[in-house]
């Protein structure tokens, strides 16, 4: 049958595993120009290198970060593999740093992958009272000399914003890259690119897909050699995104700032509520003057607002504190449910102990992520399970 073009506005969802190539000839250029890695192929080969739906979602991201390009991987881990691997040389030469604070899944494979299994030399930076010194930065990338630096731009449970602009700058006189994962600041608050970094990465699983239904993951930069390499990688450890995640991303895509405008300005009106409640002893939210960071998060994200994640912890000693933590997670539950991702359309919540264990010694600390629903009625459920603990 011959196929028709077809007057659809949208990219299709291509699910050829290989694309036809019709003769000897074009098969040969086809694989030949496929080593030139360039974004988008004249003719596809095979769905595990590239693919026209996934190429289409890849642009709308590129937008969305001011990028030149972008590569979408299954899943967070697996933009995060690729993004570090490609700096990896058969040859150890320099160290690499990470930030302390970043997600756990991160630290794990940095630790379990990284480090036991290929021998990297790793190092960890830490902050200091809840924010980290630019100057200790300095101080640990001069001693270091790592090859190079690893940040979130929001840093999970605790919500630290770092002056990303400075670290980018001393990281880059001391030679260094700079990959940077912008999943809790989004592009809506922050571009890293701008401030230089080599590599920013999402797990697209929360703002950017937005309704708990697909798991992505995406690197965003500008240099091509980075691209092509991140392309290969991709390529030989079958780390790409199927085309029907990519056809469903690209159409949650669309309400991407809407829907994040929406949750950064639902979890400043959450945590207004939670700093005035007596039974709440601390609230991390770096929209507030009481955050170590909230100097560098206004800075940085200007009046746009400080991300949809808050954490708190209620006041009490420990047997107290997780007597007020379970009851709240009870008195919500009908409409906040306890499910361990972010960024959904619906408010969810986490016990920090029940995922970090000892780490943050409170045990009645919580974690929200604000969704997009209305304010209103989630408001009145806060309130009322507020009151009811004693
Ligand atoms: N980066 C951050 C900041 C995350 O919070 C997560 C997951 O929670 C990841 C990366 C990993 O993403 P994924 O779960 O999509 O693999």
């Amino acid at each position: 049958m011959k196929r028709k073009e077809v007057n659809s506005r949208r990219m299709p969802v291509y699910r050829d595993s290989g694309f036809e190539l019709f003769t000897a000839d074009i098969a040969k250029e086809a694989f030949l120009r496929e080593n030139d890695n360039e974004r988008e192929p004249d003719l596809y080969i095979y769905s595990r290198y590239r693919n026209p739906t996934v190429v289409a979602a890849e642009e709308e991201i590129m937008k969305l970060e001011g990028s030149d390009w972008a590569v979408l991987t299954q899943t967070g881990m697996s933009a995060i593999d690729t993004a570090l691997s490609i700096f990896q040389r058969g040859e150890i030469i320099r160290p690499w740093l990470f930030f302390s604070e970043i997600y756990g899944g991160t630290i794990s494979f940095a630790e379990s992958i990284l480090r036991k299994r290929r021998g990297l030399d790793i190092h960890s930076f830490t902050p200091l009272d809840g924010k980290y010194d630019l100057d200790y930065f300095e101080d640990a990338v001069s001693a270091i000399k790592p090859e190079l630096v690893y940040i979130e731009t929001i840093s999970n449970p605790m919500l630290i914003v770092p002056d990303i602009a400075g670290v980018i700058r001393i990281a880059k006189k001391h030679s260094s890259r700079v990959i940077v994962d912008n999943t809790f600041a989004t592009p809506y608050l922050l571009k890293p690119l701008d401030y230089g970094a080599d590599i920013v990465i999402h797990s697209a699983t929360k703002y950017l897909s937005g309704h708990g239904n697909i798991t992505a993951g995406v690197l965003c930069g500008n240099d091509k050699n980075i691209m092509r390499e991140a392309v290969e990688y991709r390529k030989y450890v079958g780390h790409m995104l199927s085309a029907d995640d990519a056809y469903r991303l690209t159409t949650q895509l669309q309400t991407f700032e809407l829907r994040f405008a929406r949750q950064c300005s639902s979890a400043m009106e959450l945590a207004a509520v939670l700093c005035k409640t007596q039974t709440i002893s601390k609230v991390w939210f770096p929209g507030l003057e009481t955050h170590p960071t909230h100097k560098e998060a206004k800075r940085l994200f200007g009046n746009k607002g400080y991300g949809g994640m808050i954490t708190f912890d209620f006041a009490g000693n420990k047997p107290v504190k997780r007597r007020r933590r379970d009851s709240f997670i009870q008195a919500v539950s009908e409409k906040i449910r306890l499910v361990p991702t972010l960024g959904d359309p619906v408010t969810i919540l986490l016990p920090v102990e029940s995922v970090w264990g000892a780490k943050y010694p409170e045990p009645g600390m919580i974690r929200l992520s604000a969704g997009f629903e209305d304010t209103v009625e989630l408001l009145a459920v806060i309130k009322r399970a507020l009151d009811k603990i004693r």
